[in-house]
């Protein structure tokens, strides 16, 4: 599965995480502090290649395996995986990842975010059933939405506050508007979506109750980096997180475009005692809790931290932009 990632997630496998870890390295003659995700942008893709280079009939039957199954997120009442994992993450959406939500009988698939677009993998997403809807977590992770849409003849979902002419959103034919939470156009009860401002203005995050898998964008994710989705795991966290890395939860301040105290009021409010155990975030690994209880000692943990550090004076968001 390694070597078709693109330079994104290339460099999230090479211990890079978005958030995580402080990079020091030169551009040029200028010293520049800066974080792995800085450098997915700041190089020159072609610069960033596997070595040893993978060959070409591994990377021909990785291609074809996907999307595929997250493992240990496993449906409740369904045969098969209900979250797939799309692979092929695009520079233009930050690197992010990008699932299809396979839904169940009598109902059609959704694509959460947007992959890098590519034909195969649209006939391969096609091959689990029609795609209903695409859903944009917010504006960072939008990547190829139009291509997507046109291939799997779809309507897009965006915030409202989130679209513009810039990246074509404007034109996504479902914008929603206010303060939700909303279910999808459909009617449907399964799915949920639910602003949680904060990582952007209008942040939305799916929450797919009979799975119980939340779909949460880049308003939190799992500490920790090594293997990268698909990889080696763990897949299973113990909270609480602590500062010695036991992995848990992050909120990514560096990378935070709105306000950090609004987000953590937003989880707060939004996500600690909703029912869910799996996390498909949109940087990082994605991994489980065992319990509810687990999930909401880590949400919990990192809303202190985060608190603890407004209070000592951290920037409420990203100083880089
Ligand atoms: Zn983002």
């Amino acid at each position: 599965m390694r070597g078709i990632f693109d330079d994104g997630e290339r460099e999230r496998e090479r211990g890079g995480n978005f958030s995580s870890r402080p990079w020091t390295i030169f551009i040029l003659t200028l010293p520049i502090s800066i974080t792995s995700h800085h450098i997915t942008h700041a190089i020159p893709r072609s610069s960033i290649h596997a070595d040893p280079a993978p060959d070409k009939a591994a990377l021909a039957a990785a291609a074809a395996s996907l999307p595929g199954p997250v493992p240990g997120v496993l449906p409740q009442a369904q045969g098969g995986p209900p979250v797939l994992y799309c692979g092929l993450t695009a520079g233009a959406a930050f690197g992010a990842s990008a699932y299809l939500l396979l839904r169940g009988p009598g109902r059609g698939n959704v694509l959460i975010d947007s992959p890098r677009f590519d034909k195969g993998l649209a006939a391969h997403i096609l091959a689990h059933g029609p795609v209903d809807f695409m859903f944009l977590t917010h504006r960072d992770d939008v990547a190829d939405h139009a291509a997507w849409a046109g291939a799997l003849a779809c309507p897009r979902i965006i915030h409202a506050k989130e679209a513009n002419p810039e990246q074509g959103t404007d034109a996504c034919e479902v914008l929603l508007d206010g303060a939700g939470p909303w279910s999808l156009p459909d009617g449907d009860a399964d799915i949920e979506l639910f602003l949680q401002p904060g990582h952007t203005e209008a942040s939305v995050m799916l929450h797919h109750a009979p799975s119980r898998s939340l779909f949460p964008g880049d308003v939190i994710a799992f500490t920790g980096s090594g293997a990268g989705p698909l990889g080696d795991g763990p897949w299973t966290v113990e909270p609480p997180a602590g500062p010695d890395g036991t992995p848990g939860l992050v909120v990514h301040r560096a990378y935070t475009w709105f306000s950090i105290p609004t987000l953590l009021d937003s989880l707060e409010a939004g996500v600690v005692g909703r029912d869910w155990l799996h996390l498909l975030p949109g940087h990082g690994r994605m991994g489980s809790f065992k319990s509810g209880d687990a999930r909401d000692a880590a949400l919990r943990e990192v809303i202190g931290r985060e608190r603890a550090n407004d209070a000592a004076g951290a920037p409420a968001r990203s100083p880089f932009f």
